[in-house]
C-alpha cells in the first residue's frame, strides 16, 4: 500500500471527525463537574477506575469540601474512607491533599490554567494536565487516554506507543480547534465500537478510513 502523505492524512482525519460527530453526537467528557477543583479531583480519582463509579463517589465530596484548603485540612483516613470504594484509594487521597495543600501554598487556592503549573501538582501527569486545560478552561488539548493511544494506533496516525509522543503526532494531524472533541469523540468509540478486543468493525461507520489490518469481519 502507497506511504499515505501528511496532507492526506491531515484529509482523512478531518473526514474521521465528521463522521464521529455524527455517530457521537454526545460525546463528551463522562466526568461529572463544575469547577478546576472539582474536575482535579475527580481526575485524580479517575485513574485506573470506571468513570462512572468516580460519578458515585464525588457528589458527597463536591458538597462536602469546596476549596482547596478544604481537602488538605482533612483527616487523611476521613477523606480515604469517603473514596474507599474507587481502587487504589490510599495513594490517590494522598494525592489530592498534597496537591490541594500546593494550590494553597503556590496557586492562592485556584487551579492553574497552563500545563507547566499543572504539572508540578502531585498526582497530576500530562494526560490529567490537558484534560484539566480542555475541559474546565476551554483550552484545546490531546488527551491520550488508553482509547486515544488504541485508536490513533488502529487509525493509522501514530505509531508511537509513549503517550507524549502520540499527542505530538496528533497535534499536526487534527485541527486545533478539535482537538479536545477529537478526544471525546476516540473515547465514545473506544468504548462502544472500536474495542480493545472484539472491534465492531463490520458496524463502524469509519470502517472504510481505518487501515487496520486487524478488523474484525461480519458474521
Ligand atoms: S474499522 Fe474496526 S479497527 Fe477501525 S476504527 Fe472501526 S472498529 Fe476500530
Amino acid at each position: 500500500m502507497a506511504r499515505e502523505s501528511h496532507g492526506a492524512k491531515q484529509v482523512r482525519v478531518r473526514k474521521i471527525v465528521a463522521l464521529l460527530k455524527r455517530t457521537h453526537p454526545d460525546a463528551k467528557l463522562a466526568l461529572d463537574f463544575s469547577d478546576p477543583l472539582q474536575l482535579l479531583v475527580a481526575l485524580i480519582l479517575a485513574a485506573q477506575a470506571r468513570d462512572d463509579l468516580v460519578n458515585v463517589v464525588t457528589p458527597e465530596l463536591f458538597s462536602q469540601y469546596r476549596t482547596a484548603a478544604a481537602y488538605a485540612n482533612e483527616k487523611e483516613s476521613v477523606l480515604q474512607k469517603q473514596v474507599s470504594r474507587i481502587n487504589f484509594y490510599r495513594q490517590k487521597t494522598r494525592s489530592i491533599q498534597q496537591a490541594c495543600a500546593m494550590l494553597v501554598k503556590d496557586f492562592g487556592s485556584q487551579v492553574p490554567d497552563n500545563i507547566d503549573d499543572l504539572l508540578r501538582l502531585p498526582g497530576v501527569g500530562r494526560k490529567t494536565a490537558n484534560a484539566i486545560l480542555a475541559n474546565a478552561f476551554g483550552q484545546p488539548a490531546i488527551v491520550v487516554d488508553t482509547h486515544t493511544w488504541r485508536l490513533s494506533q488502529r487509525l493509522g496516525l501514530t505509531n508511537q506507543d509513549a503517550p507524549d509522543k502520540i499527542e505530538a503526532d496528533l497535534v499536526i494531524l487534527v485541527p486545533r480547534k478539535e482537538w479536545t472533541k477529537f478526544c471525546h469523540l476516540l473515547q465514545f468509540h473506544g468504548r462502544r465500537v472500536c474495542r480493545a478486543r472484539n472491534p465492531d468493525c463490520p458496524n463502524c461507520s469509519i470502517n472504510k478510513l481505518c487501515p487496520w489490518p486487524g478488523k474484525t469481519k461480519a458474521k
